[in-house]
């Protein structure tokens, strides 16, 4: 298979880059416009693999997506291109809006007429594969609901509200269109080259560097963790055997305070980095707890039994063993996130465009 990944430059959509590279034969066209968040060196490897292409393309940008179709004629598609951040939704939606609704909107566009010229075989191959997220659902009000895939959407801050109509941009396509798509739906993500804005690194990196660990409100707000590489592996499994026009819910069965989450980093640092910056004594006591996000969801938890039962995929990792590894690599890797805190992994892609 060709397959185009969107997104490809970001957290998860390179470790489903790295994971087809590594595991499969298939191609990999990657088109990305690197944005912030994505990061060149998050596929160190890539660039000498001849399975492998980079288009530095902007999903939003209908003649650029258009040649990436006629040049590469892809099999299928993963769509992970998008503004990922909470916080960044609500200082700035608009580009949410212009990503992940008109990107998404434009990518199926393009998607659709280059599907209606294919030939019967290759229409059979085709996917759309939509990569979503849990928070298009909302918040969990009792102790022991769990988000299903028919659990009725109810988004609560404006990168949701972005997701969510993206989803229903998909559907209708494959309604409307009969254009053939998965949707997958997942819990929170957390492992190797996650970008330092998000709770897991950001706590890890400012506990070395002996800085506040900030907690929003309580910390008491639940969120179920997904080891990223076995949502790679889950997103590969629905590619290859998920049924057309359905959607999977994927999560890690690792229900979690934010505040444990916090205490499991500093307790892992403890053994994993003893030798602490200058006038820490715990890496617990540099915990703070701060104001908490607007609109911010109690609970997230999610229902991941229809890809057990009709695909057999289930995680591989437990929090313990995934927090682990992920405190592991970025003690083992600061050269991946220095380079990122001290911003060179951009000067280095505008060098290269000058
Ligand atoms: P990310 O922010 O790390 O990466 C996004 C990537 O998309 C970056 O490489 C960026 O350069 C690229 N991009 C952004 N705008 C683009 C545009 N207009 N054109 C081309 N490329 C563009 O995000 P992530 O955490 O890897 O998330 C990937 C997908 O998974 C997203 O759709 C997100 O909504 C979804 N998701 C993420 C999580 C999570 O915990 N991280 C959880 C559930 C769902």
């Amino acid at each position: 298979m060709k397959i185009l990944v969107t997104g490809g430059l970001g957290f998860i959509g390179s470790a489903v880059v790295r994971r087809i590279l590594s595991s499969t034969t298939n191609t990999v066209v990657n088109v990305d416009n690197l944005t912030y968040s994505g990061n060149m060196d998050s596929l160190p490897d890539a660039q000498f693999n001849p399975n492998y292409v980079f288009e530095k393309v902007d999903i939003c940008c209908a003649n650029a997506v258009r040649r990436v179709f006629e040049t590469h004629k892809p099999t299928v598609i993963m769509h992970l291109a998008a503004e990922s951040h909470v916080d960044r939704s609500i200082d700035g939606p608009r580009v949410f809006m212009d990503t992940n609704i008109m990107g998404t909107f434009n990518l199926l566009e393009q998607s659709r007429i280059y599907f209606q010229g294919l030939d019967s075989s290759l229409k059979e191959k085709f996917r759309f594969h939509h990569v979503s997220t849990d928070e298009v659902y909302g918040d969990l009000a009792g102790k022991d609901d769990l988000f299903r895939e028919d659990t009725p959407y109810s988004p609560s801050s404006p990168y949701a509200a972005s997701k969510a109509c993206s989803d229903h941009l998909v559907r209708a396509w494959s309604r409307t269109y009969r254009l053939p798509s998965v949707v997958t739906n997942c819990s929170n993500n957390y492992g190797p080259y996650h970008f330092p804005e998000k709770l897991i690194p950001h706590v890890i990196l400012n506990a070395l560097h002996g800085k506040p660990l900030p907690i929003y409100g309580n910390g008491l707000q639940i969120r179920d963790w997904l080891y990223v590489d076995d949502h790679a592996n889950g997103l590969l499994t629905v590619l290859t055997k998920g049924v057309v026009g359905e959607t999977y819910n994927i999560g890690g069965h690792n229900e979690k305070t934010n505040i444990e989450v916090v205490e499991s980093i500093c307790s892992l640092l403890e053994s994993l980095a003893p030798i602490k910056p200058k006038g820490v004594e715990r890496y617990r006591d540099l915990i703070t707890f701060v104001k908490d996000r607007p609109g911010h969801d109690a609970r997230y938890a999610i229902d991941a039994s229809k890809i057990d039962r009709e695909l057999g995929w289930v995680p591989d990792e437990t929090f313990e063993s995934g927090l682990q590894k992920t405190v592991q690599w970025y003690l083992d890797n600061p050269e991946w996130w220095g380079r990122v805190l001290s911003g060179a992994y951009r000067l280095d892609r505008l060098g290269d465009e000058l």
